[in-house]
């Protein structure tokens, strides 16, 4: 999700300083609560029997009830449960291992008794994550689970990006995936479209891509999960269970043990494939506001609050969460480090980041990295609204080289490239609006400091804010806002499917290209759109699902992102990891933009990086006229021009000039 820029925020924040300049009176109350960070929390089984430990400091009575099922029924036994007033814990022990059986808590707070609740730990649920499950969690996975691992990452620019939704990817019946819509989607092998083209894994693997990024896969709230034949569509990010995986993405979901065996075989069947597994986690905000597990296991404490206790708003989604409160710190730490464990998850992608603080957002790349150091952490570095958290205190954009392992997303070159995100029909740089390229560059040399580039001239940004290119993702389309296909056709009206595609090349070229870590969005490769719909989070799969008959129809496209791919993978001049490497060995050639816009062209000299080839030219002509672009002395051999790409052959040699047709990019070496 992304609603407001960070840039618009800093303005809004700057003028309401009284608000924001500390937390309120109302959140003080939490200061005071004993917390508890043991690995017990909630549920633990072991010979002695089975132990449950709820975090609740200000409760009068928690009630534990168990249950034969995960619906419906009454419990089977209640427990009064015990105080710990030092750590603010209650507890429960009952013998025997009480696996295959289901349970709540239930609080009583201020004279209250609240509804019950599976707490904020449950790892196993049943249907629609009303009641946590009590499972064998060995039992889970699958075979060869012992030895699955992650591909190795040295450095974050060497990692390529596919967002993808587990419905987009596989409902289309042109998929010939037989279970469309699950995780298992992702573990069926030789799969094809109706023209005989790979799909699923097979197509993530010949697009060469080195990590999916999955939209949020943990138990979300909006999809009935006992209702699965309605075929209910949503991205996910309204958050129910964060510790437990979609229901409705299992092929029985009530069944506890089978969403998370099933899930982990879809982490298994990617690591087998060399490819890496991102998962898009929502610790900002919760579904329901009173009616959230957290709301109900210790009232108020999880999220903030305006001065006169109602939830503030960060997230436009009714609340947040309070990451500087150390219960909810180390919840958020404590979860992710599950996931990297439990499932073997290779990254982690934080929607709306700049709702928790650069504080736990360091501890969170310390932790992970201690359990692999290939784990890459990155966000959406704003929020949707404001917040009581100071703007100095969050993980903002412009905060980024306050943190450690931590990226974000460049929003400076989505809107420069293709134009705003909020408005359909403006164009960008690739799509010939003069008045970007300063942006753009911004974005190709990973928003770090760089002699040639004027912040001042930025869009979006107005200072070098990363320290490293390992702090910026790169993109032009996500999830969020209208596919690259659907604003091409929106900003470019009249134009044909082939100016289209080649306004789509140049936007992907300059992706595939800059310094920091490229993202793409499942589809693009095929020029998947989404029929014009810019918000489609509930939207049905006649809108969201990939076609992939358009694979054939487009294999010229495809193949195109393939060459970028594979020219981003051979040649590490685009993947340097430090700014000083940058700011040594690219060179902008001088354009003057008000005479000559639209036009950027640079060098990247003297084996950048290590590279094989000494010197790259990188030519992007994002107007309507071709240009001729002068060459250094010598023989310069193309593997980009004119919307082709060819890294093994070559496209011809060049002395002294090319000529760049419009909407295109050229690439040549010597
Ligand atoms: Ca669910």
């Amino acid at each position: 999700m992304s609603i407001l820029t960070s840039a618009m925020l800093l303005t809004a924040v700057a003028g309401n300083c009284a608000i924001a300049a500390e937390e309120n009176n109302f959140d003080r109350q939490f200061d005071n609560y004993p917390t508890y960070n043991g690995e017990d929390l909630e549920l633990t089984v072991d010979k002695a029997g089975t132990h449950f430990r709820l975090w609740s400091p200000k409760a009068e009575e928690v009630t534990l009830n168990l249950y034969n099922h995960g619906l419906n029924g009454k419990p089977y036994e209640s427990v009064a449960m015990k105080f710990n007033a030092a750590n603010g814990t209650w507890t429960a022990t009952l013998p025997g291992q009480l696996y295959g059986k289901f349970y709540t808590f239930r609080v009583k707070q201020g004279g209250k008794w609240l509804d019950e609740t599976p707490g904020v730990w449950a790892k196993a649920v049943g249907a629609n994550g009303k009641r946590a499950a009590i499972v064998n969690l060995d039992n889970t996975d699958p075979e060869g689970w012992a030895n699955d691992k992650g591909p190795k990452v040295d450095h974050f620019s060497d990692v390529i990006l596919y967002e993808m939704h587990h419905r987009d990817m596989s409902m289309s019946p042109t998929s010939g995936i037989a279970n469309k819509g699950k995780f298992l989607a992702l573990t069926e092998r030789e799969t094809l479209s109706p023209e005989g083209l790979k799909t699923g894994i097979d197509h993530l693997k010949e697009l060469g891509i080195t990590h999916v990024h999955i939209l949020p896969s943990y138990d979300y709230n909006s999809v009935d999960e006992t209702n699965l034949q309605q075929n209910t569509y949503n991205w996910g990010y309204d958050p129910q269970n964060y510790n437990a995986p979609e229901g409705s993405y299992s092929t029985n979901p009530s069944d506890p043990e089978t969403r998370i065996r099933e899930m982990k075989q879809m982490v298994k069947a990617l690591h087998d494939a060399g490819i890496g597994v991102v998962m898009d986690v929502v610790y900002n905000h919760t579904a329901e506001n009173d009616g959230s597990n957290f709301e109900l296991t210790a009232p108020g404490y999880y999220h903030r609050h305006r001065a006169d206790g109602t939830y503030s708003d960060a997230s436009g989604c009714g609340n947040e969460t309070a990451s500087e409160r150390q219960q909810m710190r180390d919840y958020i730490i404590n979860s992710v480090k599950y996931w990297a464990d439990e499932y073997h998850i290779d990254g982690f992608r934080f929607d709306l980041m700049a709702i928790h603080d650069t504080e736990t957002m360091n501890e969170v790349a310390a932790e992970l990295k201690k359990i692999n150091p290939s784990i890459f952490v990155y966000g959406e570095g704003w929020t949707a609204g404001d917040s009581p958290l100071p703007a100095e205190r969050r993980a903002l954009k412009e905060n980024v080289s306050k943190m450690t392992d931590i990226a974000v997303f460049s929003d400076d070159l989505r809107d420069a490239v293709k134009g705003h995100y909020s408005n359909a029909e403006d164009r960008g740089f690739a799509t010939g609006k003069p008045g970007n390229e300063e942006t753009v560059k911004i974005g190709i040399v990973a928003a770090t400091a760089h002699p040639q580039v004027d912040y001042s001239k930025g869009n979006n940004s107005k200072f070098a804010y990363a320290k490293s290119p390992e702090m910026i993702v790169n993109y032009v389309s996500c999830h969020d806002d209208l596919t690259l296909t659907d604003k091409l056709r929106k900003s470019m009206p009249g134009a044909t499917e082939e100016e289209l595609q080649a306004a789509a090349k140049l936007a992907q070229t300059i992706v595939f290209t800059s310094q920091g870590t490229p993202f793409m969005f499942a589809g693009e490769e095929i020029f998947r759109d989404k029929k014009g719909v810019h918000n489609s989070y509930k939207s049905p799969d006649s809108i969201n699902a990939i076609d992939w008959s358009l694979k054939a129809k487009n294999h010229d496209l495809f193949e195109y992102y393939k060459g970028l791919v594979a020219l981003r993978k051979a040649h590490p001049a685009f993947r340097m990891t430090s700014a000083d490497d940058i700011a040594r060995h690219l060179v902008f050639d001088k354009i003057d933009s008000s005479k000559t816009p639209n036009l950027i062209s640079y060098t990247l000299r003297d084996n950048a990086n290590g590279d094989d080839w000494k010197d790259i030219k990188v030519i992007f002509n994002g107007g309507d006229e071709p240009r001729v672009v002068k060459l250094p002395k010598g023989e310069w051999k193309a593997v980009v021009r004119d919307g082709k790409i060819d890294i093994e052959n070559g496209l011809g040699s060049y002395r002294s000039s090319i000529t760049v047709l419009p909407r295109s990019a050229a690439i040549l070496y010597k």
